[in-house]
């Protein structure tokens, strides 16, 4: 298998191979599917470079597909020009997978305009979807049925189906339903050379090595998915929802370890500290205590009678624990206010500074508490203000690091920080990403957690699927790993 960098494709490539020039690449990409489909005034490439990263990078063309076929074109006539491609949904990702980068500017697919729900099946509890579904519109679509796709990260009114599958994405709801992985059956994929798969099945027990749970978090790196068969989950016929407030957030950590360790699974368990809920409430009015050190935001849902009894628990758990007051949602739309306040959290702190770099670790439960206080001291000693909110039941750490760009040398400690903060959590025993992927923006930590054999055994894995790495290159994998010996990050790769 090959295995120099996507950069270096188009000078190994023999020249009856590349075509002639830039215009060819947009022409042929213009015949393959349609010239109003494809982009490459500066404006619009602008509007290209990033996601919801602070990476930034530079495209070559942009291009919008609306069906399979056209999908495996666009792969084609990229490669037959000697360029990388890079798949792209809605481009809220958070760790620079979609950003497009590397010497030789990528190709960039798009497939928000592959946006249809194809079918859906309530008996089995199946739907195929096209992977430019928004989250949001396919839980609404199969809502009368009774029905919904349950990862609900907190960007769902705007993230692909197709990004969720690519990052194994989580959200609240996934602490009882698990992350996107449990809720993918089956996909039908273009890969890198072009050719169309169909990986995983409808069978309880699908034939073969499981190439769909390897496809599923791969971050785009082994192929475009263009159709897939998700699981719905039935609504549940009770719901409570619960916001605890405390003047610690020792108390509301000791509370989220007490629920768990009562045996109590809740459908969510969320924290916010008091910059968070402070920023929330003075955007969204939900009646989040802002004089709280924490909140905690806690829901159960199943029987009516099981629900009852574990919220009673859990007031209880948190009361033990010293929570000042434990309010019960009285209605759904208090409980929709509720839960717009938790996730409109990344967009509300933008009335505190115009910047942050939103962290993503995972820590042992039982290391909360200690990992949360060195958090906040990095966050002191460089001088840097920080909001926490994140998805507890999990243990999954969001810290926000909040800062004006403008400031001179404030991305120097912003970046020292976060280093940091990595640092402490992979050494408390923990992960570097719990839902949002290693993409660019933590390619380079990879080695933190993973031995120079693990990542060269995930470098052939990935060769197997593109084993010219054309495919998202310069994504996931740190420099040295079997892929290629990818470089440093591009000078200004950071905004
Ligand atoms: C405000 C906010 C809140 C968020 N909350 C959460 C949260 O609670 N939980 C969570 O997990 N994430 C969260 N995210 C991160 C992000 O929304 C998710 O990672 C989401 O799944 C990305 O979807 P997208 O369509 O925007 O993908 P993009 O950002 O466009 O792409 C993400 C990755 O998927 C690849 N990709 C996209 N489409 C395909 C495809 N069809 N085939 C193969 N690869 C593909 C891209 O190459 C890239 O590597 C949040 C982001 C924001 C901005």
């Amino acid at each position: 298998m090959g295995g120099g960098p996507a950069g270096e494709l188009a000078a190994d490539e023999s020249a009856d191979r590349v075509a002639d020039s830039f215009a060819g690449l947009v022409a042929d990409l213009a015949a393959a599917l349609s010239p109003d489909r494809v982009r490459a005034e500066p404006t619009e490439l602008a509007l290209y470079r990033r996601d919801a990263s602070m990476l930034s990078g530079e495209a070559a063309v942009i291009c919008f597909p609306t069906t399979t076929e056209e999908v495996a074109a666009a792969v084609r006539v990229s490669r037959a020009h000697g360029r990388p491609f890079v798949p792209r949904g809605s481009g809220t990702g958070l760790a620079g997978g979609a950003v497009p980068t590397g010497p030789r500017p990528p190709v960039v697919i798009v497939t928000t305009k592959m946006n249809q729900i194809l079918s859906v099946d309530p008996e089995a509890r199946v739907a195929w979807v096209q992977p430019g579904v928004l989250n949001l519109d396919l839980s609404r679509a199969v809502a009368p049925y009774g029905l919904h796709f349950a990862p609900d990260p907190s960007s769902q009114q705007s993230c692909t189906i197709g990004g969720n599958v690519a990052n194994n994405s989580g959200g609240p709801h996934c602490l009882l339903h698990g992350v996107t992985t449990a809720h993918v059956l089956a996909m039908e994929a273009v890969l890198p050379d072009g050719s169309i798969v169909e990986l995983g099945g409808l069978d309880p027990e699908p034939a073969g090595y499981d190439l769909r749970g390897a496809f599923v978090g791969s971050e785009g790196t082994m192929g475009i998915a263009t159709r897939i068969a998700v699981r719905l989950t039935p609504l549940p016929p009770a719901v409570s929802t619960l916001l605890a407030d405390f003047t610690s957030i020792e108390a509301a950590a000791q509370t989220v370890s007490g629920v768990i360790g009562a045996g109590i699974v809740p459908a969510a368990l969320e924290m916010m500290d008091a910059v968070i809920t402070g920023a929330v409430e003075a955007y969204v009015h939900a009646g989040f205590p802002t004089d709280a050190a924490a909140v905690l935001l806690v829901e159960v849902d199943g029987l009516a009678a099981g629900v009852a009894a574990a919220a009673d628990a859990i007031t209880s758990i948190a009361k033990a624990q010293g929570a000042r007051t434990v309010r019960v949602a009285t209605d759904p739309a208090e409980r929709a206010l509720l839960w717009k306040g938790r996730k409109s959290a990344f967009g509300a702190i933008a009335r505190i500074k115009p910047n942050y770099y939103l962290h993503d670790t995972v820590v042992p439960r039982s290391q909360l508490v200690a990992v949360l206080t060195e958090v906040y001291q990095i966050a002191e000693r460089h001088q840097l203000q920080l909001g926490t909110v994140f998805h507890a039941g999990d243990g999954n750490l969001h810290p926000l690091i909040l800062f004006d760009k403008r400031e001179p040398g404030v991305m120097d400690r912003v970046l020292a920080a976060g280093k940091e903060i990595i640092e402490v959590c992979v050494a408390a025993g923990g992960m570097l990403s719990g839902e949002h992927g290693i993409g660019l923006e933590k390619r380079d930590f990879m080695g933190l957690v993973f031995s120079g054999d693990d990542l060269e055994a995930q470098g052939w894995l990935r060769s197997a699927f593109d084993p010219d790495q054309a495919c998202n290159p310069w994504k996931v994998l740190p420099a040295g790993a079997r892929c290629g010996d990818l470089q440093d990050l591009p000078p200004g790769a950071w905004i």
